[in-house]
């Protein structure tokens, strides 16, 4: 499931793959993009904002009505887009060939993104139109968690579940880390924000997950890497909660789905 580390770590990739490389070719397979070819243009820096990768690149010369040389490649992993890096002539095996949406090549390595988003080639200066409303990034250097509490208290009735979904109070939770975090917290998903009664703590919890999945492709909350072991609720749906042994349940809040331990995570007082 990509969320803010898997985003993190796939910009890593894309930085060791083409950073400060020349591209030797490029190919997009999205209408938007069909006549762009970045052949000759340089691969200045690979970075992460919450859910959305921003590949920066330099033109050979000025470029478009605007005349820029600094434009950034953007893409969004949702829930089922991932860029891999392959070496020249290594078969590209990590997906389906329909689902490539862009390739980039360089003397050394070839990108390939699968099932990508919002793909988009924008001047570097206006970068802020594509992210500029998300809240603090969990990884990023900015991050702010004082902010993301107050963020999160403007909105009080809002389900506390729902508001650690939304990227515009913190950018980089998913549903597997909202679950998680809300049932180490002893959170019902359905608490209105300003029920929980420290959301700070939640906050904090929420980027040391994130921070602890780091550099690794395994997304694990419990400490385990073991097949099966890796969550506490999430994806576990009617097997028995690693603390009280009640049956874990899934319904959906919002336009997402939820798990949660029913006795860990009492229903909020209504
Ligand atoms: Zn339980």
């Amino acid at each position: 499931m990509p969320e803010g580390d898997t985003v993190w770590n796939t910009a890593r990739v894309l930085e060791r793959a083409l950073g400060g490389a020349r591209l030797t070719g490029s190919d997009f397979r999205v209408p938007r993009l069909a006549a762009t070819d970045l052949t000759g243009w340089t691969v200045r820096a690979s970075a992460s904002r919450g859910k959305h990768l921003l590949l920066r690149l330099a033109a050979p010369g000025p470029v478009g009505p605007a005349g820029v040389t600094d434009w950034t490649l953007h893409s969004h992993l949702r829930m089922d887009g991932a860029w891999r890096a392959y070496a020249p002539g290594e078969r590209w095996a990590a997906r389906p060939a329909h689902l490539i949406r862009a390739v980039l090549r360089t003397a050394g390595a070839v990108a390939v993104g699968y099932h990508l988003h919002e793909l988009a080639l924008v001047p570097t200066a206006e970068e802020h139109t594509l992210v500029g409303h998300l809240g603090p990034d969990l990884l990023g250097a900015d991050w702010d968690p004082a902010e993301v509490v107050r963020r999160l208290a403007a909105h009080p009735r809002a389900p506390i579940g729902e508001a650690l979904l939304d990227q515009r109070n913190l950018a980089g939770v998913g549903n597997l880390y909202k679950c998680e975090v809300l049932f180490l917290r002893g959170i019902s998903p359905w608490t209105p924000v300003g029920a929980v009664p420290d959301l700070a703590g939640t906050v904090a919890l929420a980027q040391r997950l994130l921070a602890a999945n780091r550099g690794r492709w395994a997304q694990s909350t419990t400490g385990s890497l073991h097949r099966g072991q890796t969550s506490y609720v999430y994806g576990r749906r009617a097997q028995p909660c690693r603390r009280c042994g009640t049956a874990i349940r899934k319904e959906e809040l919002g336009d997402r789905v939820t798990y949660w331990c029913p006795v860990c995570q009492p229903a909020p007082p209504s």
